[in-house]
């Protein structure tokens, strides 16, 4: 019998499967995150971990933790562990793919349409009493329908995205690592004529030395006037300083963003000034199917691992895993 910690309550049966196979579960309650020292204690003795993005996986933790064989990530991302310092030390790390692309995909097509067609700054205006008349003037937008979305990371999201885009007779354009055929979708040679081609842009790369920071002021300024910004990938992607200015000075109409840097993003953000911008709780995937999924893949990644065998989704591997 083993012993797994989860760091938060999950949706789904994943506390389930794994008493159903044999093991004991431990899950903190809180609704914010294990504090690191409680996070450190309760991994001290315990053989898996299931864990969220906003828990921090050092070697150092790890150290710490002689019996932990796995960390699975509730979550396709993995920024939070790095993979390579995890199999130093014999330790499984696995992640959620396969099964979040189309939620995501929606909510990022949502935001697309949202910031498009104002929906949440008229809202805004209604609930204030700003409702006076049909009004040939308010809110007026861009079309989406006929319009060319640029999309940045053609991986399993930015292809989801593709088919709405596609759906909505968009023009589509896309700039990736590893070139791929997608039906419908121009792949374009580098970023900036992406980026000056396009009404809509969205992002869909993860977070890594290479894109960090890769929507600075050049790819801001290289911008179509009066385009927008949807980002549901990671907030560390983008310089929120150099986004903030682009949005005051006009050169793009507007942004939606599912996730910033940090999060959450402190109040007295410049971001939430501007009426022109959509925050959302990085939420893209949060739909009651696929989180319940997702809790119950890593739960699956962890059972393989106590089992002595492979896990399903594994993100590294270790040369000598930890309980062989
Ligand atoms: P994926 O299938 O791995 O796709 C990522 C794509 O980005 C791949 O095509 C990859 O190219 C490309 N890429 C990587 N580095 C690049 C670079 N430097 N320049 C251009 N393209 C690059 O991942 P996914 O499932 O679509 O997810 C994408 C990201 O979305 C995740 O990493 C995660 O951070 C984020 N996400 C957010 C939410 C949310 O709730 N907001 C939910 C799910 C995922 P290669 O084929 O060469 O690797």
């Amino acid at each position: 019998m083993a012993h797994v910690y989860v760091t938060r309550e999950l949706p789904g049966r994943p506390l389930e499967l794994l008493r159903s196979a044999g093991h004991t579960v431990d899950t903190w309650p809180g609704e914010l995150p294990p504090p690191a020292d409680v996070l450190r204690e309760r991994l001290r003795d315990a053989d898996a971990a299931i864990t969220l993005l906003t828990d921090r996986i050092t070697g150092e933790l790890l150290d710490d933790c002689p019996n932990l064989r796995v960390v699975a990530n509730v979550a396709v991302g993995y920024d939070n562990v790095d993979p390579a310092v995890a199999a130093e030390h014999g330790v499984w790390l696995t992640n959620t793919p396969g099964v979040l692309a189309e939620t995501t995909a929606d909510f990022a097509f949502a935001l697309l349409l949202a910031a498009a067609r104002r929906v949440v700054e008229s809202d805004r205006d209604t609930r204030a009493g700003g409702w006076k008349t049909w009004s040939p003037t308010g809110f007026l937008g861009p079309d989406v329908h006929g319009a060319t979305l640029g999309i940045v990371g053609l991986g399993e999201i930015g292809q989801a995205v593709a088919r709405r885009a596609l759906g909505f007779d968009m023009r589509v354009l896309a700039y990736t690592r590893t070139p791929r055929d997608v039906p419908g979708v121009s792949r374009v040679a580098g970023l900036r004529e992406l980026l000056a081609a396009s009404d809509f842009v969205s992002v869909h790369v993860p977070l890594t030395g290479q894109t960090q920071h890769m929507f600075g002021r050049d790819a801001f300024a290289a911008m179509k006037p009066g385009a927008v910004f949807v980002n549901t990938a990671r907030g560390g992607v983008v310089d929120q300083e150099a986004l903030v200015a682009a949005l005051r000075e006009r050169r793009i109409a507007g942004a939606a963003l599912d996730v910033t840097d940090p999060e959450p993003l402190p109040l007295d953000h410049a971001l939430y000034t501007l009426p022109n911008v959509i925050i959302t709780p990085h939420i893209a995937s949060a739909s009651v199917a696929t989180r319940s999924r997702m809790a119950e893949m890593a739960a699956r990644n962890v059972i393989a691992v106590l089992d002595g065998k492979e896990p399903p989704n594994a993100v590294n591997r270790p040369a000598e895993p930890r309980g062989r």
